[in-house]
């Protein structure tokens, strides 16, 4: 049927979702997103893949091209660039299924306590983010509240040693 036809020869070769491909040499790793554009994007319908361009992992994508049934058909700026470079990588490991000595490929989950999206190599593995597996537990904010908590806990521990010492009125 002609429709049944349509539909095999678009399936796509990637799924949508956030893919992280580590170098397993250098444990340098990046995150790419891929997403159908929206009714309202001027790229409605086209699958769109962004790279991880900030410390945000959900909303620091930019756009560098669309996924075709061949690959990545990239976006004029992106050409020669690195991150198109890392994408082209990326379609390798995961369509093709070359480099895979060289490289890791993973696909982001969610923290099992958070729910947060996990997309760092170690947190994918783990299941679980920095704060939550506890490698990054105390945040700058925490750390300070508790230097002071210590240092006021210390200043009254002084204070009551103080009056034991001399006790007031004698
Ligand atoms: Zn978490």
């Amino acid at each position: 049927m002609q429709m049944n036809e349509a539909i095999e020869v678009t399936k796509p070769k990637i799924f949508n979702g956030y893919h992280t491909l580590r170098h397993k040499a250098s444990n340098d790793h990046w995150t790419f997103k891929i997403m159908t554009a929206g009714p309202m994007s001027r790229f409605k319908g086209q699958r769109i893949i962004s790279y991880l361009a900030g410390p945000d992992n959900r909303w620091d994508y930019v756009g560098i091209g669309t996924i075709v049934d061949e690959g990545i058909k990239p976006w004029k700026k992106w050409i020669g660039s690195s991150p198109l470079r890392m994408a082209e990588v990326l379609w390798k490991v995961a369509v093709l299924g070359e480099l895979k000595d060289k490289y890791d490929w993973l696909l982001s989950g969610h923290c099992a306590k958070c729910n947060k999206l996990l997309t760092v190599p170690e947190s994918i593995e783990s299941g679980y983010g920095p704060i939550c597996d506890g490698r990054n537990s105390d945040s700058t904010e925490t750390k300070e509240l508790k230097n002071k908590l210590r240092a006021a806990k210390e200043l009254l521990r002084r204070m009551k040693d103080e009056t034991t010492a001399n006790p007031r009125g004698s």
